[in-house]
């Protein structure tokens, strides 16, 4: 858009206004009845004594400040009917502002300070370099554009701070005491830059303490009490006829949030430590819900196998009324004679009675202390295991209560000096001997972590007469033939039971309900252990949130800049929320790749961890979530800022 300003109407027409702070006892009217017209051209001085009312008149002209009333246009519109964003617009295509104290934003460079409005203002990031390097370079800071504020000169950082009010193409400069913290060599230099600039065309209108900055000025109007009392004179015949080239265009959502991740790196880049500490609470959490839950997963998985290597082939039967706590063995309802009913029944191909109890066995001078237990001939077939020496005992073994045992590989190893030579020896169990049959296939530990070769068996009936001393079963193990039939069968099972004994003083079940229980089981361990890793999150999260809090306070005079370059409240928000996501984002990765290695080391140590995708996608969406949720706060007072409170604030 090109505008074509002609020298007869005004570009700042003033009517009447007030602006009033406080009320009551403490009301101070800053501005009380001020009228006043500015035309294209013009370089006008304001001067006063401190407290008059200059600055907040430089502000309501600047858009920063609403005046409590009277009527303020720029170029023919009223500025009332605009609303926050256009007032920013306004800001950004026709004011540019020069501070006392520069405001320049410390962790970025001069060229980048330049930039800002021309961010807001939508332009790439070539065409931002070029015009603020073109800018510098015409400012006499050619080649310093990389450098910090803090390396530059007080007259140096009030010429980056010219640049900036000159990079959007402003029709009006506003400078507020800008030579007021200068040297006399810079304060002259700056003000020949003005006259410069107003040469060109611009319309200047400055506050000075200086008369002799006043001097140069074409028109000096002078406030006391919030009031003008003197005034020159407008000149509406002050400019030739003056071209803006403006840019026209919105700012772009990409450019702006490209922006926004660079500022934010910058702003955690000044921080370090600090940065470090909040991503340590982010990253704590992500990582132990990575670990935690491929540590449930783990077990859960290990466990489920053992069970599934059951087979689903399996009955049990326990002593005692469903839902009794007491241990089976104590419960005396469970008989020999009930297993061999049972063995009767249709689809069922081994029904083992067992008993159990840990007893003493010696060979000589070796003792070793283990878990007995009686059983009858079907046992291998319902465990599905082989011997790897030797033989089970057989069907009359158990009928004769013969004094044979078939041993683990534990317990043999503990036992004999040489195991696989064990059958056919003695060993003492009790006092009395029983004749080695047998050395069981080795199979490891269990779900439950016993070791499965730690046993020894004994025909149960020998064992009753002999070691128990009870007439009682421990349990009843059956095997099924057809699978798919098992409920049935388990049904047909209750119901001999029942018959048998009157009452319901047993409890069955089968495989797939164990597994059930067991899924059930560690999915609530699951389940403690993802609730553990996302109280540590949610921790990291209010670290998130805090860091971020004390960020806005820390940096309100910044967002004050960025409001008085330009900046919608909406570009505010975006550039706060992008930050606590960049944190969130960068805990989030860094979290899943500490989890990940935490898992690496703890199964190199030898544990179960079972790593899905699942969990890291869940905590890093949760981190990034973390920082949305846990930002959006911070953010939100930050964006409500006010413009004028803000650029003054310490
Ligand atoms: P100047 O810039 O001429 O020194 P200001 O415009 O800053 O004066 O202030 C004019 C008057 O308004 C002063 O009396 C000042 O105390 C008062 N004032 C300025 N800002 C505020 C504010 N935010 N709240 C209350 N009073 C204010
Ligand atoms: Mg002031």
């Amino acid at each position: 858009m090109d505008t074509t300003t002609t020298t007869l109407d005004p570009v700042i027409s003033l009517e009447d206004v007030r602006r009033i702070y406080g009320s009551g006892e403490a009301e101070v009217r800053a501005l009380d009845g001020v009228s006043l017209k500015v035309y294209p051209g013009e370089f006008i001085a304001i001067v006063g004594q401190s407290g008059s009312g200059k600055s907040t008149l430089m502000n309501i002209l600047g858009c920063l400040d609403r005046p409590t009333s009277g009527s303020y246009e720029v170029n023919g519109r009223d500025v009332a009917d605009l609303d926050n964003d256009e007032l920013a617009t306004l800001r950004r295509e026709s004011f540019g502002f020069i501070f006392q104290r520069y405001n320049l934003l410390t962790n970025i460079s001069a060229s980048e300070n330049v930039e800002i409005p021309a961010i807001y203002a939508g332009l790439s990031l070539d065409e931002r370099r070029d015009r603020a390097e073109e800018l510098l370079e015409t400012l006499g800071l050619g080649g310093r554009g990389g450098h910090k504020p803090g390396q530059l000169s007080g007259g140096q950082q009030q010429r980056v701070a010219v640049a900036r009010a000159l990079i959007n193409d402003a029709e009006i400069i506003l400078a507020d005491e800008p030579t007021g913290a200068l040297d006399s060599g810079s304060s002259a230099e700056l003000l020949n830059l003005l006259v410069e600039m107003h040469l060109k065309g611009r319309t200047i209108i400055l506050i000075t303490h200086d008369p002799k900055v006043a001097e140069r000025a074409e028109r000096v109007i002078e406030i006391s009490d919030g009031k003008i009392i003197h005034d020159d004179g407008a000149n509406p015949l002050a400019g030739e006829k003056v071209t803006y080239k403006r840019s026209g265009k919105s700012p772009s959502v990409f450019v702006q949030i490209a922006e926004s991740v660079k500022m934010a790196f910058r702003s955690l880049q000044a921080n370090l430590f600090r940065t470090a500490l909040t991503l340590l609470g982010v990253v704590i959490g992500v990582s132990a819900v990575v670990a935690m839950l491929a540590i449930g997963e783990g077990s859960q998985r290990e466990v489920m196998a053992r069970f599934e290597s059951m087979g689903s082939n399996l009955l049990f039967v326990n002593p005692g009324a469903p839902g009794t706590r007491m241990r089976g063995d104590a419960i005396a309802t469970l008989t020999i004679e009930d297993a061999e009913a049972l063995a009767e029944l249709d689809n069922i191909v081994a029904s083992v009675p067992s008993r159990s109890g840990n007893q003493t066995l010696r060979v000589g001078s070796n003792d070793y202390r283990t878990s007995i237990q009686g059983v009858n001939e079907d046992w291998p077939l319902a465990q599905t295991r082989g011997l790897q020496s030797g033989a089970f005992f057989t069907e009359q073994d158990v009928t004769n209560r013969v004094g044979v045992v078939v041993l683990g590989t534990t317990t043999a190893g503990n036992l004999f000096d040489q195991p696989n030579d064990a059958v056919g020896e003695y060993v003492f169990i009790g006092g009395a001997p029983f004749e080695v049959a047998g050395i069981l296939e080795e199979k490891g530990a269990n779900s439950f972590g016993r070791d499965e070769d730690d046993i020894a068996l004994i025909p149960i009936t020998t064992g009753m007469m002999r070691i128990f001393g009870q007439e009682y079963l421990s349990n009843i193990t059956m095997a099924v033939e057809d699978t798919d039939r098992v409920d049935q069968t388990e049904e047909e099972a209750r119901q001999l039971l029942l018959a048998r004994h009157g009452t319901e003083d047993f409890q069955l079940r089968n495989t797939a309900s164990l597994l059930e229980s067991v899924e059930s089981s560690q999915e609530s361990f699951s389940i403690l252990l993802g609730s553990v890793a996302a109280i540590s999150l949610l921790v990291g999260g209010i670290g998130v949130m805090n860091i971020m809090l004390v960020s806005v306070s820390e940096r309100t005079r910044e967002i004050g800049v960025r409001m008085a370059t330009g900046a919608r409240r909406s570009d505010i928000m975006i550039q706060f929320v992008v930050e606590a996501l960049v944190v969130g984002g960068l805990g989030g990765l860094v979290g899943v790749s500490f989890g990940l290695g935490a898992c690496f080391i703890m199964e190199q140590l030898g544990m179960t961890v079972y790593v899905t995708s699942m969990p890291a996608t869940l905590a890093f969406s949760s981190a990034l979530a973390t920082g949305l949720i846990f930002g959006y706060l911070p953010a939100r007072k930050a964006a409500r800022l006010d413009p004028v409170a803000a650029l003054s604030s310490e």
